[in-house]
Order: C-alpha cells, then structure tokens, then sequence
C-alpha cells in the first residue's frame, strides 16, 4: 500500500487458505505472510509457499514469505485429562511418554532436574493455570495451584527459574529449516533463541544448503533480552514475540521490553517485528477494541518495522478485514507529528553517512521520494535507518532481494528493468522505475542516491537531485 511505511506480516492458515483469500490479502497490500511450522505439515507448507508466490506475481508486487520455526516448546503430553484446576489445589507433574494416573504428563524426561523446588513456577498455555513448585519426589513435581485455569492435552508449558533451557536448534528444528531453504523463503525465524550462537547454527544450516534467507531471531525468553547485543550482531532482524514473552518474564513486564528490544534493534539498523494479539478480538469480532487500535498505534510510534497477524490471519473470521483495519491505523499513527524522526541514529559506515546525507537532503528540498538501486538491499536499509518521511523506493535487479526489502520499514521494493551505459542514463532509467510504485507526479522532486560505478554492492557514492518531468518531457 502506497504511503503506509510499516509494514504488515500474516500469518497463513486455514482461513487464508480458503480460495481468492491470499490474492485479496495481497492485493489489499499485505507485505509478508508467514508459515508457522507449530502447525500443519510440510504438504502444507509447500501449497501455501505456491499460493503466495502466485499471488505476488499475478499482483506484481514483491511479497516476504517468513517460515518460523516453532522451536522446542514443553508440552503437555496428548492423554492428559482436560479438567479446570483451582487455586491451592495440589497437581502432581511428571516427565513421561505418558500420563500416569492422577498425574499431568510433560514431554520431557529433563523436568525433574529442570525445576527449582520453592523458586520455579509451572505455567500453561498464556499463563493459566500456573502452579508453584512445592517439592520433587521420585520423579514427581509436586505443585500447589496459584492461577486457576484449563489443563488440557497438548498445550504449552513452561518452567520459570528453569535450570535445564532446551537448545533452540535440537531437534526438527534442523529438518524445518531445510524445509524452509527448500521453499525459498526469505526470513526464516527461530523460536527461543538463547544466544548469538544459536543464530550462528541456524545460519551454518541455512549456508549448506544455499538458502540465502535473511534470520529473525524471536525474542521471547528472558535469556534473549539479556543476550540482545549479541544476538542483534549476528540476526538480520528480531521479533518480540509477545506471547511466550509475557508467559517468562510475566504479562506487566511486555509493553517495556518491547519498547526496550524494538529501540535497541532499530539502533542497529535491524528488522523489528511486532507479534501476537494486535488484533485479537478480530478472531471473530468485525472491529477491533479501541485498546488493540491503541496497541497498533504504539507499536508504530515505538518504532516497529513490521506488525504481525497471527490467529487473526490464520484461523480468523476476517482475514482480510482484520489486514485493512491494522494498515487503516498505520497510516493514521504515521501522520502525527510525535512519529519518530530518527535521522540522529548513529552512523557507523560510509553507506549510512551517504544515506543519512540523502535522508536530509530530501527532508530540506521537500522531495516526493528517494530512489536507490539496491544489488544486496544494503543501501536500502542503510537509508531506512534515518527513518526519511517519504517513500523510499529500492529498485533490485534480483526478485529475492526486493522480497527480502518487504517488511522493512518504509521501504517500497520494485524490480529495475532495462538497461543503462552511463550514469546519466542510469539516473533516467531509476527515476522513470520509481514514478508508477511511489505515485510520482510531473514537477515532483527525487533525490536519486546510487554509485558511479553502476550497480556494484557497497558501492554509492552519488546523491543527485530530479525532477519527474511533465508528458513527453525529459526528468529534469
Ligand atoms: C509469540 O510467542 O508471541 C510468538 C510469536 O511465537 P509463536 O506464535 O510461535 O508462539
């Protein structure tokens, strides 16, 4: 969508799998969709993957596909017997293939020597029920009740003070993110980062097999935030995934670390995306709650590049509605004055000296937008980081490097077409490729920043300024 700067990532499931839907989505400017690998199967994943792809294509318009992996989640085991527990009742866990009798089964052996007697709490699902840990005992985690909620088969688990924290590249992690190279998907996110290193493994992965996917480490353990430099040093992107986050480090302490990790992320240059509940009541309600408009507006007004969808998209009632009404409240918060204007980030290389320099140049002049060619999608991004109010439009030789510019913040990717044998040509040739996708009129300025060397990486060194010329005219 043409003028709303951040962007709008869903995530795809049954209700978009209905027929027309992706195409609608689509063509009501969805910038991303994501697979999340916590559901459905691989025969899935490759119907959805093809049903985006030709729907950007038939849109022509360049659309992300995010895979996230799910990660080792603690579950409940799938013979546990649903009931409502109540406050101050004893529950026994045990980590077993399956329930004992009278006990809650946990897959995973480890949870004896995992929890803290007096110290570690048990949480389920999005934080009800929640038990203390009163003793372990022969194997038993004996608990007393201090949330009431549903026990249910299969739902998530979670120890606090957990002295066992499970690898976040240990198990099918390793076939997902195979799967994932093999769609050609161009963000591939993991679920329960710890450290840099387990970006670092994702990454080795990913190289051997020739998946040059761009990596979203999500940020939902405690651990994470506190590895946040190291983890931003390695990641292309982070997400604060709301859900798991509230569960460990508790609901009141959400709206802080967000603030905290979309800041510190954005600081480096780096993808922020924000997740889970924007629009929740849109599951089934036709209009959000003034509180999920309000939650959008700020996530926008903290900086985030990108808003995610996740039930609301993926098992919703009004996939496409629930798309409209988020972009609908982006564009209004982008509007008010209070809206960042981060030209003051740090500059730390030649490329974001030269494209704060352009960010600037185009604020003075009032241009109507700024146009980079792009061959990696640095120079884009080295731009973004200055946060310009005006379209910025990345022109990319490579279809996968303008797929991969598609959740970033005021970013409007398009492919450059034709060819150039001088810069002046160039010029002619980015300027007449940006006029359609940011909605140029004649007599409009640009501020066109590219190299003299003609679309080599890393290699801008030109800022010039244009003017789209009137019918038939020449761009000044
Ligand atoms: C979250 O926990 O907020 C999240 C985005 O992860 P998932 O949807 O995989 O639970």
């Amino acid at each position: 969508m043409v003028g709303r700067r951040t962007k709008i990532l869903a995530t795809l499931g049954p209700a978009t799998d209905r027929p027309g839907v992706i195409d609608e989505l689509v063509r009501g400017g969805l910038d991303g969709a994501r697979i999340n690998t916590a559901h459905g199967h691989p025969d899935d994943w490759r119907r959805q993957a093809a049903a985006l792809r030709a729907a950007s294509e038939s849109a022509g318009r360049p659309v992300a596909l995010l895979v996230d992996i799910s990660g080792p989640k603690l579950r409940l085991l799938e013979d546990v017997l649903p009931r409502e527990v109540l406050v101050g009742e004893s529950v026994t866990f045990v980590g077993a293939e399956e329930s004992p009798d009278g006990a809650r089964g946990v897959a995973w052996p480890d949870l004896i020597n995992a929890v803290i007697p007096g110290v570690s709490e048990i949480v389920i699902g999005d934080g009800a029920p929640r038990f203390s840990v009163v003793t372990t005992y022969e194997g038993e985690v004996r608990c007393t009740c201090i949330r009431k909620g549903p026990v249910e088969p299969r739902k998530g688990i979670f120890v606090t003070h957990s002295r066992v924290e499970l690898p976040a590249m240990g198990g099918h992690e390793v076939e997902h993110a195979e799967i994932a190279a093999e769609l050609e998907a161009d963000f591939i996110a993991l679920s329960f980062v710890r450290s840099g290193q387990d970006i670092r493994r994702l990454r080795s992965i990913l190289d051997s097999v020739g998946s040059t996917a761009r990596v979203v480490a999500k940020i939902e353990r405690l651990s994470a935030f506190d590895a946040l430099d190291d983890i931003l040093a390695v990641s292309d992107g982070v997400m604060v995934a709301r859900g798991d986050l509230g569960v460990q480090a508790g609901v009141a302490r959400v709206p802080i670390l967000q603030k905290e990790i979309i800041h510190r992320a954005v600081g480096d240059g780096k993808l922020a995306i924000t997740a889970t509940q924007m629009l929740e009541s849109m599951i089934t309600a036709p209009a959000p709650t003034r509180a999920e408009a309000t939650d959008v507006a700020n996530a926008i007004l903290d900086g985030t590049s990108t808003l995610m969808l996740s039930a609301e998209t993926a098992v919703g009632e009004h996939p496409v509605e629930v798309v409209r009404v988020m972009g609908e409240i982006a564009l209004y918060a982008q509007s008010e004055p209070v809206y960042q204007q981060d030209i003051e980030a740090p500059v730390e290389s030649r490329a974001e000296a030269l494209m704060q320099s352009a960010v600037l140049l185009a604020r003075q002049v009032g241009a109507a937008a700024i146009v980079v060619p792009t061959t990696s999608g640095g120079s884009a991004r080295a731009a973004i980081k200055y946060r310009p109010q005006l379209p910025l439009v990345a022109l990319c030789r490579d279809p996968a490097v303008a797929r991969q510019l598609a959740l970033d913040w005021g970013v409007i990717p398009a492919l450059l077409e034709g060819e150039a044998d001088s810069a002046e040509t160039f010029v002619e040739l980015m300027v007449s490729g940006a006029i359609e996708v940011a909605g140029l009129r004649p007599g409009d300025t640009v501020v066109v920043a590219y190299g003299s060397t003609l679309e080599r990486p890393g290699s801008t060194n030109v800022i010039v300024l244009r003017q789209i010329a009137g019918a038939g005219g020449r761009t000044a």
